[in-house]
Parts: structure tokens; sequence; C-alpha cells
């Protein structure tokens, strides 16, 4: 049993269009639909992933700068050497 999308009146599983109001229904069984969420881009998502990495970074120790530091010089030495 399937019920009609528009008005709600039971139609049977064969039908195509609603007897009552006459819209067309799907003859395939209707699953439940769910709205799929849109990952939609917006300034204030934007901002506001800006913002925490501006503190994740404010949160860094000097060491983690440190060793940043020395991980480029070592690269930079490596590619010298190569
Ligand atoms: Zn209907």
């Amino acid at each position: 049993m399937k019920y009609c999308p528009n008005c709600g009146a039971q139609l049977s599983d064969n039908a195509n269009f609603c007897g009552s109001c006459g819209t067309r229904v799907d003859a395939a069984p209707q699953a439940s639909e769910q709205p799929k969420k849109q990952k939609v881009f917006s300034m204030d998502n934007y901002r506001a992933n800006r913002e925490a990495q501006k503190q994740r970074l404010a949160k860094m120790k000097w060491w983690h700068w440190a060793i940043i530091t020395i991980g480029v010089v070592m690269l930079t030495m490596m590619k010298l050497g190569a």
C-alpha cells in the first residue's frame, strides 16, 4: 500500500496516478526520502574556520616552530647535498 504524496490518499501499489487528486505517483516503491544535507559554503563558515586555525597556530609553543624550522633547514640542506 502506498499513499499519494500530494493528498495522502491510499493508492494501490501499481497505481501510476492518484485517483483522488490526479497527481502522478511513481510506480517504484517509495523509500523514505531524507533530505540530503548539502555542504553549503558560506562566508560565516569560512571565517569560523580561519579563526579556529588562527587560534590553533597561536596555541603552538615556540618549540613547535623550532622543530618546523629545523625540519625545513634539514630538508634544504639535504636538497643542497644531493
Ligand atoms: Zn492525491
